[in-house]
């Protein structure tokens, strides 16, 4: 494998290092008494982490009068990733620092409907852009990280099936490993959207993490302190396809009802050709929400329906899974401002018990479009802190 990039065997360099990049900038005295580390073996930790890149030191922190202590952070430039995001149109790639900052950035449009091979080859043209370009040295970049839409075994980085590209069993990891040299992730785009959250949008302290991709499908991803959750078939925390309504619409999962037969984009659409007359044949979720925000109370109403379904969902949620934090993204949480102060009221009136409903963090992602991306990238450093 290329890169030299080594896993952190030593619990206590592991534990240095984390401290540093939680609660950094931070000086050696204070990693000492909050890890309980002597400080002699911290100082030893702390040349070995600046020696192999992982750590730098600045000189900007609070003095009481005499010299200004020497303070400790991540070195932006020690490592990158390469984060690819296969949505359902385009590929996008980018090389990415530990800071979640995306350098260099390439994109490619896919076929609507693609066989495996000119899909990877696709896939491998957008990274071969990235590494053509001589702003990062191939050896700082310590792996890929995949998210793709749909069922896959992340062990061996194979992407089953997935019902937006109907494209079944590709070999993401053993193909791009093959071509690059670089270790390769794959991931579900909606769990890596919640990594993505998790570690770039501010909320890396958080024990009960879960995220919700609201778009053409509803996907989620739970990160259970600092790990994402998967189960042993791969659907730990899925609620897109719980069902909160007996007997309703078809869902593309072959059941009635789930979730999603509610909240996708799709499903805003079909709702508002069904309520409102002379609705555009045309329309699309953009549209309502366009619309939503001229004023026009009939498209207000179909989105504040919309956070209301979405609202039982995330209850059922809350109650099973108790998160501390919920993070929702993706396209249709471009409509927030209709969907979210019916779904925090009816969350705030129905959760399980008073605490709950009090305590439970509900908000919209601050990574937009870049949550998946992020997250993809965010797969490779999850590995090693
Ligand atoms: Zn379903």
């Amino acid at each position: 494998m290329r890169g030299s990039f080594q896993l952190m065997k030593s619990v206590n360099k592991k534990a240095v290092l984390n401290k540093i990049r939680l609660h950094g900038p931070i000086s050696r005295a204070n990693i000492a008494k909050e890890t309980g580390l002597t400080p002699p073996t911290v100082t030893n930790i702390v040349k070995e982490l600046i020696e192999e890149f992982f750590v730098k030191e600045s000189h900007l922190g609070e003095s009481s009068g005499g010299r200004k202590p020497t303070l400790l952070h991540l070195n932006e430039d020690g490592y990158y990733v390469i984060g690819v995001d296969a949505g359902s149109n385009t590929i996008e790639a980018a090389v990415c620092n530990i800071y979640g900052h995306a350098l260099l950035r390439s994109e490619n449009k896919i076929p609507k409907t693609i066989d495996s091979e000119p899909f990877l080859n696709i896939m491998i043209q957008t990274i071969r852009t990235l590494l053509e370009d001589e702003t990062v040295q191939p050896d700082k970049i310590i792996g890929i990280g995949v998210a793709m839409h749909g069922v896959m075994n992340i062990e061996e980085g194979i992407s089953y099936y997935s019902s937006n590209s109907g494209l079944k069993n590709v070999p993401v990891k053993s193909e791009l490993e093959k071509e690059f040299g670089y270790e390769v992730k794959l991931e579900n785009n909606s769990r890596a959207l919640a990594l993505g959250e998790f570690w770039f949008g501010g909320f890396e302290h958080v024990n009960r993490f879960c995220a919700i991709n609201v778009g053409r499908g509803v996907g989620s991803g739970l990160v259970v302190n600092g790990k994402l959750i998967h189960g042993p078939q791969y659907v730990a925390g899925e609620i897109g396809h719980t069902v909160i309504s007996v007997g309703g619409d078809l869902c593309t999962c072959g059941n009635r009802g789930c979730l999603e037969t509610f909240v996708s984009g799709g499903s805003i659409v079909k709702r508002a050709k069904e309520q409102i007359n002379h609705a555009p044949n045309s329309l699309t979720a953009e549209d309502v929400y366009h619309y939503a925000v001229e004023g026009n109370e009939d498209y207000i109403r179909v989105l504040e329906e919309t956070g209301y379904y979405l609202s039982i969902g995330l209850l059922n949620l809350i109650n099973t899974e108790n998160p501390d934090t919920i993070v929702l993204g993706g396209g249709v949480m471009r409509s927030a401002e209709f969907l979210m102060p019916i779904l925090l009221k009816n969350i705030r009136e129905k959760a399980l018990t008073h605490k709950l409903r009090d305590e439970v963090n509900i908000l919209v992602g601050k990574l937009d479009d870049d949550a998946t991306l992020l997250g993809a990238a965010a797969l490779l450093f999850n590995e090693y802190f």
